[in-house]
């Protein structure tokens, strides 16, 4: 049986033992749990072991959970495919937005976010690899909109996020976390103040962490394979 509480404490022993190979401190490396697909008792389960912030895909499924699990301190942070007719329900129901890459998303996302919270925490995704079937936007693009988003009151601009293409090899996967971290210091370097790296998953975590991930998301590793949707 696939546990999570092991799994858990592995991935956050893989964390610790990476930040000292590559000379980062573990405690700048937030671990995002992915429960996508996962049902509530696997969260429940990770809850246990002092896991608080959740990254999920597909929004039903998420308002789901995040109604049956409000009575737990936790932060939920939606890094799926942003479509114009889930904003509403994700500035309402969310912490974070890691998907951000248009403008006039960001225009509605900040009309939208309820003034009886605080601002909504966003990172925009940028299309590393330049992948065509890939969402994000690409290099020439991203300091127009951080400018936009960073001018947004009801939005907090807190850093980029990628998916890169895929490769297993550790060289390799290195290229592109640390072309979003040089534009990421690029952005800083024009006065915006950013906090953020969302870069790394479960096959691609120990390159992040070398390049400078401050938020891994971390999904199969933790919960195990995911059923297939269907
Ligand atoms: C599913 C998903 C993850 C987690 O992937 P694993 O390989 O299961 O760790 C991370 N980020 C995004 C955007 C995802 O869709």
């Amino acid at each position: 049986m696939h546990s999570i509480a092991t799994a858990l404490h592995t991935v956050n022993q893989q964390i610790i033992q990476a930040a000292e190979e590559f000379n980062r401190t573990a405690a700048r490396i937030q671990l995002l749990a992915v429960s996508k697909t996962q049902p509530t008792a696997a969260i429940l389960a990770a809850i246990d072991c002092g896991q608080r912030h959740f990254g999920e895909n597909y929004l039903q499924e998420a308002l789901t959970k995040i109604e049956a699990l409000k009575e737990y301190p936790l932060e939920w942070h939606f890094i799926g495919a942003l479509q114009s007719n889930k904003t509403r329900a994700i500035a309402e129901h969310f912490q974070w937005l890691h998907t951000l890459d248009s403008h006039k998303q960001a225009q509605r996302l900040n009309e939208q976010r309820p003034e009886s919270l605080p601002p909504l925490n966003v990172c925009i995704q940028v299309n590393i690899s330049e992948e065509p079937q890939k969402a994000g936007v690409n290099l020439a693009e991203l300091t127009p909109l951080a400018e936009t988003v960073a001018e947004l009151p009801r939005l907090r601009l807190r850093g980029l996020m990628t998916l890169p293409a895929y490769s297993a090899h550790f060289e390799q996967q290195r290229r592109p976390f640390r072309q979003l971290h040089q534009a990421y210091d690029q952005l800083q370097s024009t006065g915006l103040t950013l906090d953020t790296l969302s870069m790394g998953m479960t096959d691609d975590m120990k390159a992040a962490i070398a390049e400078g991930s401050t938020m891994l998301r971390i999904g199969t590793a933790i919960f195990g394979r995911r059923p297939q949707k269907t």
